[in-house]
């Protein structure tokens, strides 16, 4: 008798070679003898995407996005096809599927795809049939059939998606780490595994630079409520489950600490001060594509002022440019262009009811003779803007003042 479905989803560090693809294959494998259907989720081996990437930045530094998506779904293609053959010679059945095959219809924005809908009979069918499924994951076909992809860390959102679409009983993501943690572990090793985590802390945990898990996966696990067990695939240890409410003390104020180093600021000096400049900026930039984060403007005493904001560091060329251009439209001066930050975040639920979070946070990094460059909050966060030269050793000090160490 089928004792339920599991969705697996295996990183690229866990596919990184021959021998860790078969130690997958070994996992899956038991899981299948103790009597689960299971559909495995597999990302490109190693850094196959990061190379793609600049492969195809020496041919042409602005290249279609459509394109891009052709170039970067191989890399998918390739780990699942291995995969199969690796089960395969262990005499289990295993078929592979690319996401179009599958049916992962999303819509047209190249290399940042929105998942609109799962046809998912190609796999029902498969796994009926007793074959352990292997899905591509970061992938997907617009309804005219083009390939797309899910964004950077996408295979997490397969994963999640497919879980919800086939009601599956458990969604594994198995990674490098033991599973979620109060910083990450590679920058402090004192860093402690978290039994638990609610979906808005790690939501705000990911969309502040927590690599660990792609943020939109986690805006889908929330949706439909699809618990996440995030595990490492050296190890049998139970990791970290992603759920709706952590069972956790009263006190615990601050869950986490992250840094983001993929941001970049761009301040534009001398703007009029009258209604409309700041959009004439900012239309300008959202116009070619580029997501603004920060955004902080001074109080003008002169009928100037200054506006700094942040933009993701791989539109840098792109934001400087579209900056420039309205910038000189709307009559402002200077544009700054400062690839040298990192943004340093708090994050927990508990800050809602405890005040003295910002407070603590800028009086830790003062201590350490760090300049605050940009301040932003949210609900459950405080982010600053650094210099990224100190922000790793920041990030070990905010963690242990806010006493998250083992
Ligand atoms: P995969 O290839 O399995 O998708 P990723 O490299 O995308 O793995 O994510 C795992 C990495 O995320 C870890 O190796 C770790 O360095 C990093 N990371 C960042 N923040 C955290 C955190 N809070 N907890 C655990 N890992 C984290
Ligand atoms: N291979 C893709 C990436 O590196 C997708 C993933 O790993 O989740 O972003
Ligand atoms: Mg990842």
């Amino acid at each position: 008798m089928r004792k339920g479905l599991i969705v697996q989803k295996y990183g690229g560090s866990s596919v990184a070679n021959v021998e860790r693809i078969q130690i997958v294959a070994k996992r899956v494998v038991a899981y299948r003898k103790k009597g689960y259907d299971l559909v495995v989720v597999v990302s490109a081996l190693g850094d196959t995407t990061d190379e793609l990437i600049e492969l195809a930045d020496k041919i042409n530094a602005h290249p279609p996005e459509r394109e891009m998506d052709m170039l970067l779904s191989t890399g998918e293609q390739i780990s699942v096809a291995l995969l199969a053959m690796a089960i395969d010679k262990l005499k289990f059945k295993a078929i592979s599927f690319t996401g179009s095959q599958v049916g992962i219809i999303t819509d047209t924005r190249h290399t940042r795809a929105r998942i609109v809908k799962i046809g998912a009979d190609k796999i029902r069918q498969a796994l009926k049939a007793g074959k352990i499924v292997i899905v591509a994951g970061f992938q997907g076909m617009t309804p005219d059939q083009d390939i797309t992809t899910l964004g950077r860390g996408g295979s997490d959102l397969t994963a999640v998606a497919l879980a919800k679409e086939l009601s599956a009983d458990e969604c594994e993501i198995y990674t490098d780490v033991e599973g979620i943690y109060t910083t990450d572990p590679r920058i402090e090793p004192k860093a402690k595994k978290l039994e638990e985590i609610t979906y808005d802390e790690m939501l705000e945990m990911a969309s502040l630079g927590a690599q660990v898990m792609q943020a939109r996966s986690i805006e889908v696990a929330k949706k439909f409520d699809v618990p996440i067990h995030v595990r490492s695939s050296f190890s049998e240890k139970p990791g970290t489950m992603i759920i709706k409410e952590a069972k956790k003390m009263e006190d615990v104020v601050i869950s986490g600490v992250t840094l983001n180093k993929n941001e970049i600021k761009i301040t534009v000096c001398d703007v009029p001060d009258h209604p409309g400049a700041a959009a004439g900026i900012f239309k300008e930039l959202s116009g070619g594509g580029v997501n603004v984060d920060m955004i902080v403007q001074n109080v003008s005493h002169t009928r100037k002022t200054d506006i700094s904001f942040t933009v993701p560091r791989a539109d840098v060329s792109k934001a400087k440019r579209i900056t420039r251009r309205a910038s000189s439209k709307i009559g402002a001066g200077e544009v700054i262009v400062d690839e040298d930050v990192a943004r340093i975040s708090v994050v927990g639920v508990g800050m809602k009811s405890h005040p003295g979070v910002a407070a603590k946070m800028f009086d830790t990094l003062a201590k350490e003779k760090i300049n605050i460059e940009m301040i932003s909050t949210s609900d459950i966060s405080i982010s600053c803007i650094i210099k990224k030269k100190p922000a790793e050793s920041a990030v070990r000090s905010l963690h242990e003042k806010f006493g998250l160490g083992k």
